[in-house]
């Protein structure tokens, strides 16, 4: 998986890492350095299973409470209207 073809848009895609955000029993969880296909024409994100795998395993600790924050952070929250 190097680079690929957006089903989107059919741009080229590079792979990188991204930030997804979740919510988790109504808290902003933030999951840094996601391995993932993006594409450059845009912005279109294609995960890998092995990765989506992770991430719900992490998601799952998280709603457990068996893991602890690497960080805190403050969220701003902003409306569009
Ligand atoms: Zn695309």
């Amino acid at each position: 998986m190097k680079l690929g073809i957006c089903p989107i848009c059919g741009g080229a895609t590079k792979e990188g890492l991204v930030d997804i955000t979740e919510s988790v029993k109504g808290k902003i969880v933030l999951i840094r350095d996601v391995k993932a296909e993006v594409c450059s024409q845009c912005g279109e994100r294609i995960y890998s299973s092995s990765e989506i795998k992770k991430v719900e395993a992490l998601l799952k600790k998280v709603k457990e409470g068996t893991i602890k924050p690497k960080e805190t952070k403050k969220a701003e929250v902003y409306l569009v209207s």
